[in-house]
């Protein structure tokens, strides 16, 4: 019995001190098998599209998980004006800025995902081929795609994965924007 209470009270301690581990993680570089705390204090009407976006890199990438207010790791911000974009101060680690008045036009959905792809390594590539997360708005704004392709949720996987060296995954500050809005034609 006292061992049993031993172990449960070493397992616990284990799962406290992890706890703990991830919250103060920031702004270190997140490591294999990291556990992303997102924040979506700031996010208002934006934040069940986080979470939904976190469930998309859960589900495409196999070594990190990104988890709701846990820490912060990734604060999302919900803003007018100025442009979606991200800051990426290290692998893992950052703020996403959504526009409202972009996400008027394009899918909040896309952009939440591609931002967050930024925190979690990737780089854009406006190739107008709306099967690629990263393409951003260059795909315009019929592209509602919010799934990263293979390629881009394998190279997330391997970031995390710790195969790239410490210099390539460090050396990524970072800031984008997403394309500016096109006017309208009245
Ligand atoms: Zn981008």
């Amino acid at each position: 019995m006292t061992s049993r209470l031993n172990r449960l009270a070493v397992a616990f301690l284990a799962t406290a001190l992890a706890t703990v581990g991830v919250t103060v993680a920031n702004p270190a570089p997140a490591s294999a098998a990291m556990t992303i705390c997102y924040n979506t204090s700031q996010a208002g009407s934006y934040a069940s599209v986080a979470n939904q976006s976190a469930s998309i890199w859960n589900n495409a990438t196999s070594n990190l998980t990104l988890s709701a207010n846990c820490g912060s790791n990734l604060r999302i911000y919900r803003i007018t004006g100025g442009g979606s974009y991200a800051v990426r101060t290290s692998l893992g680690n950052g703020r996403v800025y959504i526009d409202t008045q972009q996400a008027a036009q394009y899918s909040v959905l896309r952009i939440m995902t591609h931002e967050i792809g930024h925190i979690l390594g990737l780089p854009d590539n406006y190739n107008g081929n709306c099967a690629i997360l990263m393409s951003g708005g260059s795909a315009g704004t019929g592209c509602t795609n919010p799934y990263p392709s293979t390629a881009e949720a394998n190279r997330v996987t391997s970031l995390f994965a710790g195969t790239f060296s410490a210099t390539d995954r460090n050396a990524n500050v970072f800031r984008d924007s997403w394309p500016s809005v096109v006017a309208p034609v009245s």
